[in-house]
């Protein structure tokens, strides 16, 4: 979007306006596949209707990573595909030259170029010898790799031999501080992706495939990033990558994530800092003991497990037991006063049986996690488990099943741990008017991450007439429900 708009696109978010439709994909399993070709096939109705605006449809993302060739040749219509590693290739596929002149009016919150080039100026003050050599900032990562990864893409972990319609070659971009971008998160609130790609060897996963080895960006780039947005009104910024633990082991550094929590941490202006996607065994006590050191960093980890049966992870090819994960969400707990913890599961890996569903089950009554997503296996071609023995396979019914009884479980830990909430006083990002009903409005409070957890809603605005979306506010919570709770704004 943001290289677009930085050479003349004017944006719209409405498709029957648009000349050029760019549908941004995802095929990390069927049911995001199928969800992908069904809006391509929606926006093709717009380039074929008799008087429609749409000149173009491009398609872009991990679809295009994943099927590149058998896009065009099963949909005619779409016009140019632009896969992850080739992000400036949008503007050849919209049919525009690069101008560098952007169009004044857009929907979406626009981060002027001016302010770029500053946050690019404040580079030299962050500047970490550990990862700066003093020269420009390719897109494309000139940086190293991890041994583990080098030692992955030997044993064909990053191959797509198997895939018909994929090419070889691997993404290997990464954006930087000045790469244009446009926020299309409310105003307060920004994601930072701080590394691309994944090195780990999960049996059931694709993403490696899809996405290439893993790098990190540059420390430089990311804080000059983060303080361009705080520049614009941000205050909450959320660090994503497919794995963030590793965030700079192949740059040479050790507790990567630390460091840069260090930096970002007390940056004039931020609110809330938050990291996303950790990898259970590279949780370290340095990470566990930045969180508590820096009252900006939300007392939130998340640490995605998978499962809690020792066989079901080995067969995952992720290790870890119940009790190697309890340890670790005691540690945590200790370290990290009031830390929530966010997890999600698989049910019905290949080959789960019903001692390793019951230990699963028994390990969620055990950790009480705050926050919990349980998925259902979902069966890739590519992935390493795709090719174990069919006999293996768990019937759709029980998988279905497994994931519903899991759930329930949840609801009561969660409506139990919920009531406790109730008597708290809490920072609350109020977000705007509740989606459910125009009597609410809803918010956000250090220990719910945007978009995935329960809310906070709120009935009762204390001294104000009305409040404004974006804006911190102290609350106490009045009420508590399965996974929401409701507040009272105090002033
Ligand atoms: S760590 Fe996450 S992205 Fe990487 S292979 Fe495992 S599940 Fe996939």
């Amino acid at each position: 979007m943001g290289l677009l708009h930085h050479n003349g696109a004017e944006l719209t978010p409405h498709a029957e306006d648009a000349e050029i439709i760019v549908i941004n994909t995802c095929s990390f399993i069927d049911s995001a596949k199928q969800e992908s070709v069904n809006t391509i096939l929606e926006m093709v109705q717009h380039k074929q209707q008799n008087g429609g605006k749409a000149k173009r449809v491009i398609v872009a993302g991990c679809l295009v990573e994943r099927y590149r060739d058998e896009i065009q040749k099963n949909i005619p219509e779409v016009d140019a595909v632009v896969g992850t590693g080739e992000l400036e290739a949008i503007l050849d596929a919209a049919g525009l030259t690069p101008t560098g002149h952007a169009k004044t009016d857009s929907p979406f919150n626009i981060l002027p170029q001016s302010l770029a080039a500053r946050a690019s100026s404040a580079v030299a003050k962050h500047s970490n010898p550990a990862t700066d050599t003093g020269a420009p900032r390719p897109a494309v990562a000139d940086v190293g790799s991890r041994p583990e990864g080098d030692h992955r893409e030997q044993q064909g972990r990053f191959s797509r031999a198997a895939w018909d319609g994929a090419t070889a070659a691997l993404p290997d971009y990464l954006y930087s501080d000045d790469t244009p971008r446009i926020l299309s998160t409310p105003r307060a609130s920004a994601y930072i992706k701080i590394a691309e790609g994944c090195d780990h060897p999960c049996t059931f996963c694709i993403i490696p495939q899809l996405r290439g080895k893993f790098r990190s960006r540059r420390m430089s780039s990311i804080v000059a990033e983060a303080e361009n947005l705080i520049a614009q009104g941000v205050r909450e910024i959320t660090l994503i990558g497919q794995d963030t633990t590793c965030y700079g082991e192949d740059l040479g550094l050790t507790d990567g994530l630390a460091q840069l929590l260090d930096a970002l941490a007390v940056l004039p202006g931020l609110r809330w800092l938050r990291f996303l996607y950790t990898y259970p065994n590279k949780v370290t006590t340095r990470l566990l003991e930045t969180m508590a050191k820096h009252s900006t960093i939300a007392k939130y980890l998340d640490v995605p497990l998978q499962h809690a049966s020792a066989p079901v992870l080995k067969r995952m090819k992720r290790g870890g037991s119940a009790e190697i994960f309890l340890k670790l969400i005691e540690k945590a707990r200790r370290i990290v006063p009031g830390i929530v913890i966010r997890t999600s599961f698989i049910v019905g890996f290949p080959g789960e049986t019903e001692a390793d569903y019951k230990e699963l089950e028994a390990f969620i009554t055990a950790a009480k996690i705050d926050w919990l997503g349980v998925f259902t296996y979902s069966d890739e071609e590519g992935a390493a488990a795709f090719t174990l023995d069919d006999a293996l396979k768990v019937p759709n019914r029980t998988i279905q099943s497994r994931r519903r009884k899991l759930m329930k479980l949840q609801q009561k830990i969660s409506t139990k741990s919920k009531r406790a909430w109730v008597g708290r006083e809490i920072d609350l990002l109020v977000e705007g008017e509740s989606e459910e009903t125009e009597l609410l409005w809803e918010g956000r409070t250090p220990l719910h991450a945007p978009e995935i957890d329960g809310k906070v809603l709120i009935n009762d605005f204390g001294p104000h007439d009305t409040l404004v979306p974006g804006t911190f506010y102290r609350a106490e919570i009045t009420e508590s429900h399965d996974y929401d709770v409701v507040a009272r704004i105090l002033e």
